[in-house]
């Protein structure tokens, strides 16, 4: 008997939606790169549950006639390629003719489309692949395409789908991708009724502006230095970040003909015109768009896949590094980086350190104040540090309590390090480090125990987010509070900060936040220990005196009870070195 058989289109197509239709950001991407292929100068998208209940975009492009618009969902149906050698000169976004019938094999999909030549256009109904209805309707020219319930009928397939917030970040990151290769192309983005993204046709600069500025009033794209080089091989523009403007979650962006792509081949070409400029672990944004010639490049790849082969990179990438290399002489960029803002905990030069020592004083929040609380006596257990220095411990007597109350006489020296002579040597305190991990201990037992509550603020600071920083933000919002920031949103993508943790005294909420916002986002899903430390980490970081801050000896004092009445002493939450034992033996050894 033979076993081999034919599978049903359905079940074909199902198969094929595996591959094709990933998450809701690969429907997205298919569906705005149809428009696109459709001639459209306007293109909506709308998503509801992060696209989980639905997915629409609506254009204004070519539209399809009443037989097209039934074809349209059949497999291998496509009008942009006729046969294998156009696949060598291939300018459309797609040619598979594998996504609306992947699409609607597993999910609900309603269209409309109408041409400019018809008077009626055709209304189109199909879910798992059979078709519901087709009837004639009235609608504008272009096609408007919904996608709902995506996955309704592969029940393995829709658990697999991550968080909302997840999935909206994805299919934010895809309209990203898109949206920066067109700026003479008007998009929306809604999600959930909200306008995430209004952009109107501009020139590449605005477009940029409008999908991560944030204020009028500071230009995110005023920091980008342009870049444009044309050779035999390709052609070169677009714009990268001053040095200064490096950081660790920095826009980083390359397309080619069009498409976006991820190349780390040339991002270390990128990088490398850069050598010498930049602070580690900080990396420049950059935008940045390839034409070459479509038979250099492989097309063929798979459809969910960033990754683009070049026939010729090694020629490119020379070639790419001197272009950025240019503009960054051009431009005549000095390497000026403020290695004390924010918080980046790093040596201060002595120019820094002269600013410094002119502050007279520490300013101390008036809410929680890590020197003036306890009062009551804590029970030092630096003694225990010595220990790892003693071969033979019994041997040397260990200062006890009472010597630690009348004979710790802590001295400041210069750039932020506490001294004290203890029985058996020297004691050195990274000022700045101890306070982190005084402060971060703080924040996490109010996170972990949940209470905690923040300054009001009688005028309230101002926060401007990007539309994925408002996502993770969103997320973070209970956390937030338990630490004592409150949040009032104003408009979208606009917060008030009503409240403060009262640590950041009179510092930047709003810096504050930024650091915090940067470094969540990338574990934001998962609201755990994991996620908290972060947040208390980071905003200790914030809090804490600047390295070099001039200190009384009682401020000392009272660092030094804090610090070493904590389990976990000897180095900051993220393993940097707070403490340095010298020996009475380790200094005669170096006399
Ligand atoms: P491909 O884009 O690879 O050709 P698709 O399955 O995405 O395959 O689309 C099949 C065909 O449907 C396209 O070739 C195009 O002719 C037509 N089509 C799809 N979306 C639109 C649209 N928004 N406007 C006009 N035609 C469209
Ligand atoms: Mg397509």
């Amino acid at each position: 008997m033979d076993v081999i058989r034919l599978l049903p289109d359905s079940v074909a197509n199902q198969i094929a939606a595996g591959e094709v239709i990933q998450r809701p950001s690969s429907c997205l991407k298919e569906l705005v790169e149809n428009s696109l292929d459709a001639g459209a100068h306007s293109v909506r998208v709308l998503v509801r549950d992060a696209g989980k209940s639905l997915i629409q975009v609506i254009d204004d492009g070519s539209g399809m006639s009443v037989s097209d618009a039934r074809m349209a969902f059949e497999r291998h149906a496509t009008s942009k390629i006729r046969d294998a050698k156009d696949l060598f000169s291939l300018r459309t976004m797609g040619f598979r003719g594998e996504a609306l019938p992947s699409i609607c094999a597993v999910a609900q999909v309603k269209m409309t489309t109408r041409r400019t030549s018809d008077e009626v256009g055709t209304a189109l109904e199909i879910a798992g692949s059979h078709v519901l209805r087709q009837e004639p309707c009235q609608c504008s020219v272009g096609t408007s395409i919904q996608v709902q319930n995506l996955f309704f009928n592969v029940p393995a397939r829709r658990r697999f789908l991550k968080s909302d917030q997840t999935e909206l970040r994805n299919l934010i990151a895809t309209f990203q991708h898109i949206v920066l290769v067109y700026p003479d192309i008007a998009f929306t983005f809604v999600s959930d009724d909200e306008i995430i993204y209004d952009l109107p046709v501009s020139t590449l600069k605005q477009r940029i502006e409008g999908v991560f500025g944030r204020s009028k009033s500071k230009l995110y794209t005023a920091q980008l230095l342009e870049i444009e080089q044309q050779t035999e091989l390709v052609t070169i523009r677009g714009y990268v970040g001053k040095p200064e403007t490096a950081n660790k979650q920095a826009q980083q962006f390359f397309f080619v003909n069009g498409r976006y792509m991820r190349h780390p081949y040339f991002h270390k070409a990128v990088l490398q015109a850069y050598s010498g400029m930049l602070p580690a672990e900080q990396l420049p944004p950059y935008f940045i768009y390839f034409e070459i010639a479509p038979d250099l490049i492989d097309v063929n790849v798979h459809p969910t896949k960033t990754e683009i082969k070049f026939a010729d990179e090694q020629s490119i990438f020379p070639i790419l590094s001197a272009t950025v290399r240019a503009a960054l002489g051009k431009f005549n960029v000095v390497p000026s980086i403020d290695f004390l803002g924010g918080n980046i905990d790093m040596p201060v030069s002595d120019a820094q350190m002269r600013a410094n020592a002119k502050a007279p004083e520490l300013h101390l929040s008036s809410g929680y104040n890590p020197f003036s609380s306890p009062k009551e006596r804590v029970t030092p257990n630096w003694q225990e540090l010595y220990e790892p220095l003693k071969p033979q411990q019994q041997q040397i007597a260990l200062p006890d309590n009472d010597f630690i109350e009348t004979q710790l006489h802590p001295q400041a020296v210069a750039g932020g390090y506490i001294v004290c002579v203890t029985g058996d040597g020297l004691m050195l305190v990274h000022a700045r480090r101890a306070h982190i991990t005084i402060l971060y201990n703080q924040l996490l037992t109010q996170l972990q125990n949940r209470h905690g509550a923040g300054q009001q603020l009688l005028f309230p600071e101002q926060l401007a987010v990007s539309a994925d920083e408002q996502v993770v933000l969103e997320t973070l919002l209970p956390e937030l509070k338990y630490i004592g920031f409150e949040l009032e949103k104003v408009a979208a993508n606009q917060y008030d900060i009503t409240a403060l943790p009262s640590v950041l005294g009179n510092k930047s909420a709003e810096a504050a936040l930024r650091a915090i916002l940067a470094r969540s986002a990338e574990c934001v899903t998962n609201i755990g220990d994991g996620i908290r430390q972060r947040i208390a980490l980071t905003l200790a970081q914030s809090a804490a005196i600047p390295m070099g801050k001039s200190m009384t000896e009682a401020e000392m004092d009272d660092m030094l009870k804090l610090l070493f009445a904590l389990p976990s002493h000897r180095i900051t939450p993220d393993g940097k070195t707070v403490v340095v034992l010298l020996s009475a033996d380790e200094i005669a050894r170096r006399f």
